[in-house]
């Protein structure tokens, strides 16, 4: 059995490692920011809520989050563990989780915590780029389509998402330092906390996560 929390800033890549780990452990991923988009773009009624805090960086409310994971929890795949990805945000989300796995008879093996250099990350968030046609990714710098503002794929327009401009970024780490962060500590406190330094590519950050989670 494994059940995994993966914490991080904004752009440290959760993303990524999140779909190793869970294929690693044969369990769910569960990305709380892409279950709110997919109601954003299916404009569902929590996806209306939801669009506004997400697009200016803000988190959406916590009581919307627990309905949104309640049901998630309880869909038959995270009988063999799940792997949340985004998801606790806030101590109160942390507070509720416990809640419901207590109820439930269960316990968290892991909380991974993967750590960056915030510089780093803003570079690397702010050069971020997607194509509006075929969702291609993009970075200005490391990974520039060859015509500027071109998709290499299918021509369709290279755009910057309302949530990766500097602003919206700047934002993110604000609420991410000041909501986020003190996960750290209330995690520590159980035992369970992994950190990870994040460095190298995302295989190395890979494998660094799975020695510790082995050790
Ligand atoms: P990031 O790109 O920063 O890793 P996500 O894809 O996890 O972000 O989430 C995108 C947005 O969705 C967040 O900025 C926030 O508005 C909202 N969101 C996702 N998960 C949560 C959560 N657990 N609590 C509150 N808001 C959330
Ligand atoms: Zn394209």
């Amino acid at each position: 059995m494994a059940r995994f929390i993966l914490l991080g800033p904004p752009g440290a890549g959760k993303g990524t490692q999140s779909v190793m780990i869970a294929e690693q452990y044969n369990i769910p991923h569960i990305s709380t920011g892409d279950i709110l988009r997919a109601n954003v773009k299916a404009e569902t009624p929590l996806g209306v809520l939801a669009k506004g805090y997400m697009d200016r960086g803000e988190l959406v409310p916590d009581s919307l989050i627990m309905d949104l994971v309640k049901d998630r929890l309880a869909e038959p795949d995270c009988e063999k563990g799940f792997l949340f990805d985004g998801f606790p945000r806030t101590v109160p989300q942390a507070e509720a989780l416990d809640a419901i796995l207590a109820d439930a008879g269960i316990e968290l093996d892991a909380v991974i915590d993967i750590r960056v250099d915030e510089d780093e990350l803003l570079k690397r968030m702010t050069g971020r780029r997607v194509c509006r046609q075929c969702g291609a990714p993009y970075h200005i710098v490391n990974m520039p389509p060859k015509k500027e503002g071109v998709c290499d794929l299918c021509g369709g327009e290279v755009y910057q998402r309302a949530d990766d401009t500097e602003e919206t970024v700047k934002n993110r780490f604000k609420v991410y330092n000041e909501q986020t962060l003190p996960l750290t500590d209330y995690y520590a406190r159980t035992g369970k906390l992994v950190p990870i330094e994040s460095a190298g590519g995302p295989k190395d950050v890979f494998e660094a996560i799975i020695r510790e989670l082995e050790a």
